[in-house]
């Protein structure tokens, strides 16, 4: 009779240890199986290197062009809107009784969009719209500079170094050239000493071509032959001269201003952002920023 018990407990000990190995073996498998590792990463949420959207800033330098811009900023809101583009429009407003200084505006600018994000910008003029819907306003990639209104679409101007009018680039790259230089009051010539720092630089510039517009139909600009240009002192041989120069110094680093005010404006159910700006003038160094 205990012999009899004893060989039940024994078989249900073999039985139940059995059954543990089995238990043990399954485990392994699973441990092992890619299907685990999955799960594991699902239950403990390891984060995934996920790549990150870009967002575009369009940096525009402005003074007294509402006409213009009235026209600019509900067609940029919805081009880019069609072309998925994700992107905040910085109307940079230079409010100060200095001469126009187109690129310090674009300098001041990218302080803006460094502090909402950005990773590329692309500076636009305010009275240029991209009419074909081919122009290309998505990342140009790290180390390419992407010039818009390339000589063989700009409506107007076509030598073979302009960079002016829309210019893309990675906010990286814009930092790395120091942006542009500050010593350009009054119209001209702050472009083409920022195509000298670009050729200077390891940075590829690249030009928008093989569209199937031309200079008639690519872009619109917004105004005629018309329009009054501070050429002031442009007669000013030395003024002349000293902007001829390529400029070492100045630039992004000590771009020197303040903001009066920062103003969501909506035009047409697009909302874009304007700064208002005061610009400083070092009159020992460039005495013609005067009016
Ligand atoms: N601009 C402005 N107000 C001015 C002068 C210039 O807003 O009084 C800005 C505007 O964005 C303009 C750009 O600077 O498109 C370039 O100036 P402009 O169009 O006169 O020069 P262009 O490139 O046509 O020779
Ligand atoms: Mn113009």
């Amino acid at each position: 009779m205990r012999s009899c018990r004893l060989a039940s407990l024994v078989r249900l000990s073999v039985v139940i240890g059995f059954i543990a190995l089995l238990f043990l073996l399954y485990f392994c498998v699973i441990l092992l199986s890619e299907e685990f590792q999955t799960r594991f990463e699902e239950d403990y949420d390891i984060p995934q290197v996920t790549p990150r959207s870009h967002v575009l800033c369009v940096i525009v330098p402005y003074r007294d062009r509402l006409e213009e811009l009235t026209q600019f900023a509900p067609y940029m809101g919805s081009f880019l809107k069609s072309q998925n583009v994700e992107h905040i429009i910085l109307v940079v407003n230079q409010t100060d009784s200095l001469r126009f200084n187109r690129a310090s505006l674009i300098n001041v600018g990218w302080n803006e969009a460094d502090r909402l994000g950005c990773d590329y910008m692309v500076m636009n003029d305010v009275d240029l719209l991209p009419v074909n819907p081919e122009i290309p306003y998505g990342f140009p990639g790290i180390g390419t500079i992407r010039h818009i209104t390339s000589p063989e679409y700009h409506p107007k101007y076509n030598y073979s170094k302009f960079i002016g009018g829309i210019l893309m680039l990675t906010m990286a790259d814009y930092k790395l050239l120091n942006g542009m230089s500050n010593k350009y009051w009054g119209w001209g010539l702050e472009d083409d000493e920022f195509y000298l720092r670009i050729s200077e630089s390891d940075l590829r510039l690249t030009r928008v071509s093989g569209l199937t517009t031309n200079r008639s139909n690519t872009f619109r600009h917004l105004h005629g032959p018309e329009r009054k240009r501070d050429y002031s002192n442009s007669n000013d041989k030395v003024q002349r001269a000293f902007k001829r120069q390529r400029d070492r110094i100045s630039g992004l680093k000590d771009v020197s201003y303040k903001i009066a005010t920062r103003r969501a404006m909506n035009i047409q159910n697009i909302t874009f952002q304007v700064i208002d700006v005061e610009l400083n003038c070092d009159i020992s160094w460039t005495p013609y920023c005067k009016l």
